[in-house]
């Protein structure tokens, strides 16, 4: 009964390679006449032309026909009519509910003008008359002509009766209507909270803009999505992140609820492709969660082992806690959302379980105080129960590091969590944020590795786009997808293309404590890969981020497309040697 399941299965999604296609060789089958570059665990590239995969795993990779041509026929051939095979991608920073969301609510990303954003915004309530909260994401205010915040009385004139709330593009700062803060209470003998600013005009009357712990204040009052609707979306979306080439997720701050419903469906087998999840440290029941970790399926397809702690901002709203002033905001230096006392209590029981500690840090305060937490903890009494395991404790972002504090981020062997994409959409603001002479330490990919720190890659949508072959690009060049600024934004710091592919593969299964299964193609790894349109490694800079997958496998099934992308050419192979 079992081998009969599994063999339909297998069926179902190997068949569309095969014209003839039997049960037989289902489990055991070679895809060759590829172009396939796999990294090694030691970062070496390596070129292969045929892999073989045996059920979930990579059994080899041949560099030369003669070598897989004595198998057995009972290993199918598959002719990969020389496209690229590469390992699966990782997104080792993205938020899945939040690309989620962001696809059903209003998306205010291409928005080019406060008044475009308006617009956007009264269509989608137009649009929507039963929707009791309009809530929506995306809004860059830096973007626009006047670079100034919006306020409530802007959203008031296109909606009244019902509470708006939207985002920032960062999600560390939210413009609420006057609806939304009525409901929620909040005028002008309301507190700013610890860790939150609620913006307010000369009057001390709160403007419509809560920074970071702020936004809590009125996000309370939001009702929540029902769980099994939570679910089809997390479904529906790492199927969306299977189609960019994304074969796992490092998901960077969730609820315990969230995790329950990844944890049901990697035991439903539902889940398309792998999750590493964070636990969020602000989340409400984290204190419940903590107790219950680890978690995770034998089949690596789900696995919890990591907080997230948020300790600062981000730079476009001004919340990454700075050493000195901003360049642009004087007597402005950030906000820490926790002190380090503070901090280190909100970790110190999840650090004692020997769980990751991923701190969200962005500004030079924000990740030299995270550097202080590393070091509080190994110091202080506090042991992890799991010493010989040590930590590979994180910093998610990175993005500002004093020179002077990279060699304690080195010394705590802390592994550094970029977003390349975020370089390059940023560049202008940093600029500004931080004036020239603090662009020494940002976004210093190349200084970081110099200190012999590890890197890996993400792109923290929905911030930014999901698709990883615009990370490798940014990594690589340095440039956006317009390719400006012309001569690269600080060269210095771009990475090699064998550099930029370890970010998104082997160190970012190091990162999750998975290089002993996924992250390259070597024998008795999970048969993870995609098969794309170019040869990454021999096409002009400027064609890597348009590179298009043209199938996703994960543990040596076709997670995506549904039907086989080359049966639509000619040439499909019969060959059955
Ligand atoms: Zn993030």
């Amino acid at each position: 009964m079992i081998i009969n399941k599994v063999c339909k299965y297998t069926l179902s999604l190997v068949c569309g390679w095969l014209l003839t296609c039997t049960l037989s060789y289902a489990s055991e089958w070679l895809i060759y006449n590829v172009q396939g570059y796999t990294l090694t665990t030691q970062n070496q590239l390596k070129t292969f032309s045929a892999l073989h995969v045996s059920d979930d795993k990579v059994k080899a990779t041949y560099q030369k026909a003669n070598q897989w041509q004595q198998l057995p026929a009972s290993v199918t051939r598959v002719n990969g009519q020389g496209y690229v095979v590469l390992p699966g991608l990782t997104d080792a920073h993205g938020h899945v509910l939040g690309l989620g969301y962001k696809k059903q609510n209003i998306d205010l990303t291409a928005s080019r003008s406060k008044h475009a954003a308006l617009q956007k915004i009264k269509q989608f309530a137009a649009e929507h008359p039963k929707q009791q909260w309009l809530i929506g994401r995306g809004w860059n205010q830096m973007r626009w002509q006047s670079q100034a915040y919006p306020q409530a009385k802007d959203l008031d004139l296109v909606i009244r009766d019902r509470p708006v709330w939207l985002r920032r593009v960062d999600g560390h700062a939210a413009w609420a209507n006057s609806k939304a803060m009525e409901i929620a209470g909040i005028d002008a003998n309301t507190p700013d909270p610890e860790g939150g600013q609620i913006l307010r005009n000369e009057k001390g009357k709160p403007t419509g803009i809560f920074i970071d712990r702020a936004m809590d204040l009125v996000r309370a009052h939001i009702p929540e999505a029902q769980p099994s609707d939570q679910q089809q979306l997390l479904k529906n979306t790492l199927l969306q992140l299977a189609k960019l080439g994304i074969t796992s997720v490092h998901d960077a701050g969730v609820s315990g609820e969230t995790l329950s419903l990844y944890q049901q469906l990697a035991q439903q087998h539902q889940l398309p492709i792998r999750v590493y999840a964070m636990l969020s440290a602000s989340s409400d029941d984290y204190l419940q969660w903590l107790p219950k970790a680890p978690i995770f399926t034998a089949d690596h397809m789900f696995t919890w082992r990591s907080i997230k702690l948020m300790l600062d901002g981000a730079l476009g709203s001004r919340g990454a806690a700075l050493y000195k002033d901003y360049a642009d905001a004087p007597e402005q230096q950030g906000l820490l959302q926790y002190s380090l006392e503070q901090a280190v209590k909100k970790v110190q029981l999840a650090y004692q379980q020997g769980l990751q500690i991923n701190t969200h840090a962005i500004g030079d305060r924000g990740n030299g105080t995270a550097i202080k937490l590393y070091q509080r903890l190994a110091k202080a009494n506090i042991k992890p129960l799991n010493a010989e395991q040590p930590g590979r404790h994180r910093i998610e972002h990175a993005q500002i590091v004093a020179p002077k504090d990279m060699d304690h981020f080195s010394q705590l062997h802390l592994i550094a969590s970029v977003q390349p994409t975020h370089a390059t959409s940023d560049r202008d603001m940093a600029e500004q944020r931080l004036g020239a002479d603090r662009l020494d330490g940002a976004y210093a990919w190349q200084r970081l590795k110099q200190h012999g720190i590890i890197l890996t890659g993400g792109s923290d949508f929905p911030v930014e786009p999901a698709n990883p072959f615009y990370g490798l690009h940014a990594a690589v060049t340095r440039q956006d997808r317009t390719l400006k600024p012309r001569a690269s934004w600080l060269p210095s710091q771009r990475l090699n293309r064998e550099d930029a592919l370890a970010l998104f593969t082997v160190n970012a299964a190091y990162a999750a404590f998975q290089e002993e299964v996924l992250g390259t193609l070597e024998p008795g790894k999970y048969a993870d890969f995609i098969i794309i349109d170019r040869d990454l490694f021999n096409i002009p800079d400027n064609s890597i981020w348009q590179t298009q997958v043209m199938a996703t496998f994960v543990a040596g099934k076709r997670v995506w497309p549904k039907q086989d992308p080359f049966q639509l050419k000619a040439g499909v192979s019969k060959q059955r040697n």
